[in-house]
């Protein structure tokens, strides 16, 4: 009898190098150049002992710095028991290509700490959190001008707060203090729409997308975005708000929706906020009423549906379910979940993937505003708004003045005075700068996809705008 063997697949970070290499063999970087750029600067490895209900326990963080041709460098910190180096180090590299392409000014960072969250209390993750940052802010991997980190998977607005409490307490003179870490709650230095902010970039980039017919053709679809069928991995921070905007507000359908104990399929479509309801109640869909479970969740990626999203983790994707993916449109809202060899299995079948530096980038976008907000010191738009407000009040008095008289004839439609009066609050100035973000980068992305021969997927275009923008910064640093 001949024993199946798993398929051999290159690690996360070696698949980060293979696309990585991919595009910068069309590029014309001199090769120590190319070599600065594509390896990790540094991995700072933390083991620290918690004293945790009567026993010392250890835990092991990383905090890994991909590049530093801009400063401060940033990217998230994910609690989970699979964190390891490999991991954080493709992260950061991941991080450093998103922050380039959509104009953010920093370098790649990014961290992790081996535990699993649901083991412990509110009161114990509290005290390994700040011994964690203890360790990393003592070495300025946590500093305002040098290292800001933001959440990511298993940790939230909650930790965030922590974090920036322990940078306080440590650094109680810094006034900039509250930009150590984004992502933080807004009553203790936050930004409207910082939670919503990753999935809200999943929902532009496909809207972004759908306003290209041409592009939409090429994922062998067409028509709008209303409508489509939509199944999602993950109905965490980012699966959750993008499902719940793509279905909500622009019409879409998600039919399918896999979380760790299995998946939920209902081809009327699914209800997301009740879907988030009964996990946050029961801890997984098991037992929801309104769809077909399958216990099986992962096999759920293979069925027909028209758009992909990837929401929950990496490598999900890889040389042992590609060939039976059909969804013709993949938009990779969680980092790496398609691997290199799966990556050209579905090039190969023509298969369009909205690439996770660009799809995801919705996150990094918005906490670089909030970096901007915490060292400004003040919330935007509270210096406008009013002034906004009376200026178009001119306007209303005077369409007000003139739909009075009767010979014109004139009305001003219900609402409109309202709505016109209203100058932008921070969510709404938030979500604007997101929006004009997601769209410039996918316009930068799209014109290298279709002005260049040799380019044929929107990845390596990606790659292409983004390496551009490193090696200038590096060459005009004098590298
Ligand atoms: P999260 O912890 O809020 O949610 C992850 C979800 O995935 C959870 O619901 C979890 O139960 C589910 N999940 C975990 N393992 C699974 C599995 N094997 N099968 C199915 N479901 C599984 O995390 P998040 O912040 O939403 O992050 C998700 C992804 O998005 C990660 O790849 C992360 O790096 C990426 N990302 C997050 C942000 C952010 O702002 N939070 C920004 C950019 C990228």
């Amino acid at each position: 009898m001949t024993v199946q063997q798993p398929i051999q697949e290159p690690s996360f970070r070696e698949s980060v190098d293979l696309m990585f290499n991919r595009a910068v063999a069309l590029m014309d970087l001199s090769p120590g150049l190319e070599e600065k750029i594509r390896v990790c600067n540094a991995t700072y490895t933390v083991r620290f002992g918690v004293r945790l209900r009567g026993a010392i326990h250890t835990f092991t963080g990383y905090r890994s710095v991909h590049s530093e041709h801009m400063e401060p460098v940033k990217g998230g910190i994910r609690y989970a028991m699979a964190v390891n180096q490999d991991e954080v180090e493709a992260l950061a590299a991941l991080m450093t290509y998103k922050c380039a392409l959509v104009d953010a000014p920093f370098g790649g960072s990014k961290g992790g700490l081996r535990i699993n969250p649901a083991d412990w209390e509110e009161h114990e993750l509290e005290l390994i959190t700040r011994r964690f940052a203890y360790e990393l802010i003592k070495r300025d991997l946590i500093n305002p001008a040098q290292n800001v980190p933001a959440p990511d998977m298993g940790t939230g607005e909650r930790e965030m707060a922590w974090i920036a409490d322990q940078y306080k307490r440590m650094n109680t003179t810094d006034i900039n203090g509250a930009a150590c870490v984004t992502g933080k709650p807004t009553n203790a230095g936050g930004i409207a729409g910082r939670v919503e902010a990753t999935g809200r970039g999943v929902q532009y980039a496909l809207r972004e997308f759908f306003r290209y017919p041409e592009d939409v053709a090429k994922a062998h679809l067409s028509g709008k975005l209303e409508g489509k069928h939509i199944i999602v991995q993950g109905l965490g921070n980012v699966g959750y708000h993008a499902a719940k905007f793509l279905c909500e507000e622009d019409g879409a359908k998600i039919i399918g929706i896999i979380e760790r104990d299995g998946a939920l399929y209902n081809e009327n479509g699914l209800d997301v906020e009740a879907v988030r309801a009964w996990i946050v109640k029961h801890g997984g869909v098991t037992g929801y009423p309104d769809a077909e479970h399958r216990v099986a969740g992962a096999e759920l990626l293979e069925a027909e549906c028209d758009i992909l999203i990837p929401a929950a983790l990496e490598g999900v994707i890889n040389l042992g379910n590609a060939d039976r993916i059909k969804a013709p449109l993949i938009i990779e809202a969680a980092n790496g979940p398609v691997t290199a060899g799966a990556d050209a299995i579905l090039r190969e079948k023509g298969c369009v993937i909205i690439p996770d530096m660009y799809a995801n980038a919705g996150g990094v976008t918005v906490s670089y505003f909030e970096w901007v907000k915490n060292l400004s010191h003040i919330r935007f738009g509270r210096m406008q708004r009013r002034q906004e407000e009376s200026r178009h009040q001119l306007v209303v008095d005077e369409l007000e003045r003139l739909s009075a008289d009767k010979h014109l004839g004139w009305t001003i439609s219900p609402g409109f005075k309202e709505k016109y009066l209203r100058g932008a609050d921070e969510i709404e100035l938030v979500r604007s700068g997101l929006d004009d973000t997601m769209r410039a980068a996918y316009q930068a992305m799209r014109a290298v996809w279709y002005e260049r021969d040799d380019v044929d997927d929107l990845r390596t275009a990606a790659y292409l705008v983004s390496i551009r923008k490193v090696a200038d910064s590096y060459r005009a640093k004098g590298l």
